[in-house]
């Protein structure tokens, strides 16, 4: 594995490059703490490079017939899946992901959106047209795709499919912290043959490098994945000059039993989503909402499963919650544990310290809350580890009101029956609400509410972020 681990290049104008100027940035392994390997941390010299590249390749690629844009992104396609193996493995060791669901993962969600653009692209479209009037579709231009840690490869290959499947070229920065996923999906783009400047991949860290593409003037669409803060700031840059941003942001999800809901398959559906990638889902449902005089069942059994995680090597395939990233995200995690416990919280099992024989590691204990207050902060804020509040509700009127409660809005689940269960549903203001268990589709729009973001991914929807639209009317 180790030999995948120090890239010393960027992907530019279709080719591995040295850049200018580069400082090496060391990766780490957050299971043990070592090094892991080097990505380059590249110069405002690179970067204005890979956009010279991007624009330069624009107009060629927007006018390259769907067919073959669809064509070339199923070679794209081919190049990831002979990587799937390797992908999952460095992401274990990169950002804690524990290999049993990684795997999966890996060969999932991306190969999807892959094979939605490829299906888009490859049916037949005509301009629509309203009268006397072409509604005329263009690509908007040169996307620049900033994605995070959690999701390494996935987050950057559902924007690239999508941008380039709408004609746009794409300049991608991956996060320093986790940077390798998103090499093996520029070196999947590289085996295809795509015209060179189509798809271009720089490296190094959020402001130095991130910053400096998001606020080159010839970017035309910024698109991200992250923090609220880090978004924020991104709309802020695109604000100067009126450029398209898509946001990904963060999240608060609630589950909301019902005062007749399946109590134990809402904590299993719960659990599985809180705890999954160790609690570094922007979507993890994190607050279980519950009927007042359900709360201390409810909290027993969510301490049940967290006690029965297996933690350990996320390489094992046994192991079910691995470390976290980093030992600054390790650090957030325990702190916001803290300030549960000293805001009143009962903590029913975990805590703040290591997990016991896990002092090596970014560990965070499984912890659960019960008696939350819906205002204190480990309710309000994202943790991204492996945290859950229990909170009681008075009735549907007000598990709605809390669930609705925080800066945020991008999942939600409902149990209960179901007429009632989809009428909550409806009320919940976020991006995506599942019905009893419904599962997450990767063909619908997926997005945030208030600060979980702006725009939508995924489907017919994601790649229309990368569409203009423009009216040309003729005479009659
Ligand atoms: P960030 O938002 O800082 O990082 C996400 C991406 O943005 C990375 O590529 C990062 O680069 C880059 N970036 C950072 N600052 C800038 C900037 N000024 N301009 C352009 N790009 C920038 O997330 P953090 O790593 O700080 O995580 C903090 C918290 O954010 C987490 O605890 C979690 O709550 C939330 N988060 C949410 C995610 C989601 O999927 N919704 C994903 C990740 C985090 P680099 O990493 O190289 O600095």
């Amino acid at each position: 594995m180790s030999e995948h681990l120090v890239r010393r290049r960027i992907f530019l104008d279709g080719r591995w490059v040295d850049p200018f100027d580069s400082k090496p940035i060391e990766v780490t392994d957050c299971f043990t703490e070592a090094r892991l390997g080097e990505a380059p941390g590249v110069g405002g010299d690179d970067v204005g490079r890979a956009v010279d590249a991007g624009r330069r390749a624009w107009s060629r690629w927007a006018s390259t017939p769907r067919v073959e844009r669809a064509r070339l992104l199923g070679r794209v396609r081919d190049n990831l899946a002979s990587r799937v193996d390797v992908i999952a493995q460095v992401w274990a060791r990169e950002a804690g992901m524990p290999i049993a669901a990684g795997r999966p993962s890996t060969a999932g969600l991306a190969f999807a959106v892959l094979d939605e653009m490829i299906e888009i692209l490859s049916a037949p479209h005509a301009e629509e047209r309203i009268g006397s009037t072409i509604v005329v579709e263009e690509p908007v231009g040169l996307v620049a795709a900033i994605t995070p840690w959690n999701y390494p490869m996935s987050q950057l290959a559902i924007k690239t499919a999508s941008a380039l499947a709408a004609g746009c070229t794409v300049v991608a920065k991956p996060s320093e912290i986790a940077p390798f996923g998103a090499f093996f999906f520029a070196d999947a783009v590289a085996e295809a043959d795509l015209p060179p400047g189509v798809f271009n991949l720089v490296a190094g860290s959020g402001r130095p490098v991130g910053e400096v593409l998001a606020s080159d003037p010839r970017v035309d669409a910024i698109s991200f994945t992250g923090s609220t803060a880090t978004g924020r700031r991104l709309m802020e840059i695109a604000a100067g000059r009126i450029a398209r941003v898509t946001l990904e942001l963060g999240g608060k999800s609630a589950s909301v039993v019902l005062d007749e809901g399946h109590l134990e398959e809402a904590v299993t559906a719960t659990m599985a989503s809180c705890f999954r990638n160790n609690g570094q889902t922007c979507t993890s449902l994190t607050r279980l909402v519950v009927p007042h005089p359900l709360v201390d069942r409810a909290a027993t059994m969510a301490a049940e499963i967290a006690a029965s995680q297996r933690l350990g090597d996320p390489s094992d395939h046994s192991t079910t919650i691995g470390p976290l990233v980093s030992s600054a995200q390790r650090d957030r995690v325990r702190h916001f544990i803290e300030s549960g416990i000293a805001e009143g919280a009962e903590l029913v099992i975990g805590g703040s310290g290591a997990p016991p024989g896990l002092e090596r590691g970014y560990f965070v204990q499984p912890t659960v809350f019960a008696n939350v207050e819906p205002q204190s902060t480990i309710a309000q804020e994202e943790i991204f580890g492996p945290v859950l509040s229990v909170i009681g509700h008075a009735g549907t009127d007000d598990a709605i009101a809390i669930a609705n409660g925080t800066r945020y809005g991008l999942a939600g689940a409902v149990f209960g029956p179901d007429d009632e269960a989809l009428a909550v549903a409806r009320s919940i203001r976020a991006g995506f609400v599942s019905v009893n268990g419904g599962a997450f589709n990767s063909r619908a729009p997926y997005g945030g509410l208030g600060q979980s973001g702006l725009g939508r991914e995924l489907g017919r929807w994601g790649m229309e972020e990368f569409v203009e639209l423009r009216a040309v009317s003729l005479m009659t």
